[in-house]
């Protein structure tokens, strides 16, 4: 199991970072809170005063799935935004449901397992690719199966698509999966539920470089086998608490 681990609080000063905003929270007291998630510094609970009232000093650069340049104070007591700039809104996501649903989810499944890691500049590449795949045209359900497996991959977690998890030998002819990760034929002790051209096209979702993929992606390939076999990636997340 992995578990969450204690955040360093800044020493005081400002600090200049792009980074993307996981999650926003709202109080009519303390006024509004930012989940941000930085480069070299990780995900940051940041307070951002006066950012909730109409006419926010910060623009739209406090919104979730925002992507910007933020500078920040570290007091004593609090971390404080100061200043925000959009580099990357994303907005063309916002008119496509089904990417958008893809993207929301992105975010999500980051916001839980992003204090778990501690190699998290490499999570932040994580996101930011699957992001503008989105954006670039690549299909939601296959941008979802990649994203999943390669937050996994980064985490430790994932489960190898080309050798079995029981006896380590190559998949030639198929696998099936079981709670521990893929298994051959031999193992599963029957003929395996996936074929080899899916297995072969849930690799190449997987793991294709990205231009790669965004050629591949936008050409014949089956939502509908992504749809199934995401599902299966999800269980691997159980491990993080
Ligand atoms: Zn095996």
């Amino acid at each position: 199991m992995i578990a969450a681990y204690e955040i360093e609080k800044l020493p005081q000063g400002y600090y200049a970072k792009s980074g993307t905003v996981l999650k926003r929270k709202d109080s009519l007291k303390e006024g509004q809170s930012l989940l941000l998630f930085l480069r070299d510094l990780g995900p940051r609970w940041v307070s951002a005063p006066g950012a909730a009232s109409g006419k926010s000093r910060f623009g739209g650069a406090t919104e979730p799935m925002m992507w910007g340049e933020y500078t920040l104070y570290q007091s004593p007591r609090f971390l404080y935004l100061k200043e925000a700039e959009v580099r990357e809104d994303f907005i063309a996501l916002r008119s496509e449901p089904r990417k958008l649903i893809a993207a929301l989810e992105f975010y999500r499944r980051m916001s839980q397992v992003v204090i778990t890691a501690h190699e998290s500049d490499q999570l932040l590449r994580v996101l930011w690719s699957a992001m503008t795949l989105l954006r670039d045209g690549a299909p939601a359900q296959a941008a979802e199966f990649r994203y999943n497996w390669r937050l996994l991959n980064a985490l430790g977690l994932a489960p190898s698509l080309q050798n079995c998890v029981k006896c380590g030998s190559r998949f030639d002819g198929g696998a099936s999966w079981s709670e521990d990760g893929l298994v051959c034929g031999r193992c599963s002790g029957g003929e395996p539920a996936i074929s080899e051209a899916d297995l072969l096209e849930l690799a190449e979702a997987a793991q294709l470089p990205y231009e790669k993929f965004l050629t591949w992606s936008q050409a014949d390939i089956r939502n509908n086998l992504f749809d199934k076999h995401v599902k299966k990636l999800l269980t691997f997340f159980r491990e993080i608490r």
